[in-house]
């Protein structure tokens, strides 16, 4: 039954030059069972999950309206180790303007987390990972004042607030289903349901 739930094979061989050059880009074929599909916390645990660096403090929240920080900016420390939210594929590991050393993870459902400013990155594009394995190391490369991780949460290139999905607080999964609606060439997400 999960398996129809999978828009997207996690196959790396399927990625396009824009998808092993760009943060920001398409998921194809994630609309191709219909123009809105779910994506559940209780599905994305049954996979396993881990919070990319756990013991971090939150110092810079999402707020793309006003300041265009699209993501979430974490901290622990200098070279600690950042790891794979959930079971994936590497899509993207390269260093990448204002990002500095970045990497793409593509997960089941078109979910996409990205993790930036590494010092180093340990895996590469087309690299299968598994949830809470090594991918790279805490750092300021890139656009950035201090060691931290620059964490974003993507679905068809379009980054969605990560406090939807993820307790930042408290290292944990929201207990919510978020709702994928075909826009254009992008995606609108919203929270839909609370467990
Ligand atoms: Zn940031």
């Amino acid at each position: 039954m999960a398996l129809v739930m999978m828009p997207t094979a996690l196959n790396a061989q399927a990625f396009s030059e824009s998808e092993l050059s760009y943060v920001n880009t398409a998921t194809p074929g994630l609309f191709k069972n219909g123009n809105s599909f779910n994506i559940c916390s209780d599905d994305l645990l049954k996979m396993g999950f881990c919070f990319p660096i756990p013991g971090c403090k939150l110092i810079s929240d999402w707020n793309r309206d006003n300041t265009g920080h699209s993501g979430v900016d974490i901290k622990t420390f200098a070279n600690d180790t950042v790891r794979s939210a959930f079971d994936g594929v590497v899509r993207l590991s390269r260093n990448y303007g204002g990002y500095g050393n970045v990497i793409v993870v593509r997960h089941p459902f078109g979910l996409e987390t990205v993790y930036s400013h590494n010092s180093k990155n340990l895996v590469e594009s087309g690299d299968q990972v598994k949830a809470g394995q090594p991918i790279a190391l805490e750092g300021r490369t890139g656009r950035a004042t201090t060691e931290h991780v620059h964490f974003e949460t993507r679905i068809n290139g379009v980054a969605f607030n990560p406090h939807w999905l993820f307790d930042i607080e408290n290292h944990t999964l929201q207990p919510v289903c978020l709702e994928v609606k075909k826009t254009g060439d992008g995606a609108s997400v919203q929270v839909k349901t609370k467990n």
